[in-house]
């Protein structure tokens, strides 16, 4: 997948602007209901918190919800991927080291494999592990102390059932609002001792794609302008300035995003059409389509799904004649029927 401003690599300095205790967690109000719950819960009865999944896009706070549960119970967090766990033994280990009540956090849990997450269940369930060392024909089984795993992953269906079965809570992280993402670079802005206005809050949050961690990365490229400007003001005009510079348009679109809704519209006449058309037509790879440009399509309204595949919306074409020449004459009645065809399916099998 490209490394562009979206999906690069999580810098250094941005576990300083993690929120370390859930009042201080922006949005995901249902979610910080029933954590709190647990968290309470735990706390009253001594035990330790339940294995919990979080599950959403990438940037959207399931690393930072884990280092809040960790800090909110005051226990040591340990961290691992998915991906870089290659034998049972390197994740057997990890595990007898754990203390009472430590948390471990394993993100891409997905990719996990499969022996892995085998000898993760009993270690979920009954915190045992069974192991083979080099040399010994029979496994010997060592028991764990009491432990709270934290799973988070961007594809939850692609967890085994047994593994989804045994956390105690799984949690979807939605998209975030306007509002929400003003608040993440506000709070971002004041530490920093940034003053700003309502005008480059909006400016920032509406390209940043419902997305804490991309609102971030807008506002540091931000405050490199103000530093070069010599002033501790972010303003509208900064923000706007700055933006065409990293090559996003009004609404964040990069080229890449223009590229497919150019192509639903003008190919396609607005959809419906499925990923993997769109993406050959516009010489663009089928993964970053399905996982950085339609989310974020979708999330800034652009686009909508229908039972057929993705179609434009009129928000979607709006802003496509912002930036191209010409465009087709859309039937938006053909178009915008995509959407009801599942429930006149459902009406006919039923019948
Ligand atoms: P994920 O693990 O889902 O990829 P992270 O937890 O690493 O996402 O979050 C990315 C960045 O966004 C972090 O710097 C974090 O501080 C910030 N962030 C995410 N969610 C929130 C939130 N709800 N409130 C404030 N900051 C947030």
């Amino acid at each position: 997948m490209e490394d562009n401003i979206i999906n690069s690599p999580t810098p250094p300095d941005e576990r300083n602007f993690r929120p370390l205790t859930l009042d201080d967690f922006i949005g995901q109000s249902d979610l910080k209901k029933t954590l709190r719950l647990m968290l309470g819960s735990a706390r009253t009865r001594s035990t330790t918190l339940e294995h919990v999944a979080f599950y959403g896009g990438p940037g959207l706070g399931k690393t930072t919800l884990a280092g809040i549960i960790a800090s909110e119970q005051e226990a040591r967090l340990h961290e691992l991927s998915g991906p870089s766990l290659m034998k049972p033994g390197d994740l057997a280990q990890v595990l007898v080291c754990l203390q009472r009540g430590d948390v471990l956090f394993l993100d891409e849990i997905h990719a996990l494999k499969r022996e892995l997450s085998e000898l993760l269940y009993s270690a979920m369930e009954d915190f045992k592990v069974s192991i083979k060392p080099d040399g010994v024909d029979k496994p010997i089984t060592l028991s764990l102390h009491p432990f709270t795993l934290i799973g988070a992953t961007t594809d939850y269906g692609l967890l085994p059932e047994p593994m989804r079965a045994r956390f105690g809570q799984s949690f979807y992280l939605s998209a975030y609002t306007i509002d929400e993402l003003q608040a993440v670079v506000l709070r971002a802005a004041a530490r920093l001792g940034y003053m700003t206005d309502e005008q480059a809050l909006n400016g920032i949050a509406i390209r940043s794609r419902g997305t804490p961690r991309v609102a971030l990365r807008l506002f540091r490229r931000c405050v490199d302008a103000a530093v070069n400007l010599q002033t501790d003001i972010i303003d509208g005009p900064l923000v706007e300035n700055t933006m065409p510079l990293l090559g996003l348009d009004m609404l964040g679109l990069e080229d890449a995003d223009r590229k497919y809704l150019l192509t639903l519209v003008t190919v396609y006449n607005g959809g419906p059409s499925g990923p993997r058309a769109i993406a050959a037509n516009a010489g663009l790879d089928l993964a970053t389509v399905e996982r950085v440009i339609e989310p974020a399509l979708l999330v800034t309204g652009l686009i909508a799904r229908t039972p057929r595949g993705r179609r434009v919306t009129r928000k979607g074409y709006a802003h496509a004649k912002s930036f191209a020449v010409k465009l087709p004459v859309i039937n938006w009645k053909k178009v915008e029927n995509a959407d009801s065809e599942i429930s006149e399916e459902i009406a006919a099998e039923q019948q």
